[in-house]
């Protein structure tokens, strides 16, 4: 918590009981989330909490690097908490279609491929992002032990 903490302070965002709600909410949960996950959850303990400000928070925080905006089931923004040492370095996230779960992925493989992208198209590659969604261990482990996914009815 005190390095989200740390990083609000260095964002020039105020400490409020309501973004370290939001913090909690996400160091608990280990989970990716929409913000009207995020709203159902905390409109109870805080109270009088309307779901633009969830917006506009997650919002606040995903510029500071904090949370991070990845798509996910129904190809919806959700949020995430940004559990790398230097958020500001360039790496990407995968997450998992069952559970919800959120993973750092270290390097880039675009990086790799990026001379080759450049040659093909004549562009100059100035950014990208990838939306990496699979099944992480322990929910792939649950389809092998069912047989394959479309097997049950
Ligand atoms: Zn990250
Ligand atoms: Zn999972
Ligand atoms: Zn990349």
């Amino acid at each position: 918590m005190q390095r989200y903490i740390r990083m609000l302070r260095d964002g020039k965002l105020k400490v409020t009981p309501r973004r370290e709600a939001i913090l909690a909410y996400f160091l608990k949960e280990g989970k990716y989330a929409t913000p009207e996950q995020v709203w159902e959850d905390l409109r109870l303990s805080l109270g009088r909490l309307g779901l633009p400000t969830v917006y506009r928070n997650l919002e606040e925080l995903h510029g500071l690097g904090i949370l991070v905006r990845v798509e996910g089931a129904e190809n919806r923004f959700h949020y995430g908490l940004c559990r790398a040492d230097d958020p500001h370095a360039h790496h990407h996230h995968i997450v998992c279609m069952e559970c919800r779960r959120m993973q750092e992925v270290e390097g880039c493989l675009v990086e790799a491929l990026s001379g080759r992208i450049e040659a093909e198209t004549g562009f100059k590659l100035t950014g990208h992002t990838i939306n990496l969604q699979g099944l992480c261990r322990s929910c792939a482990v649950g389809v092998a032990d069912t047989g394959h996914p479309g097997d049950h009815r």
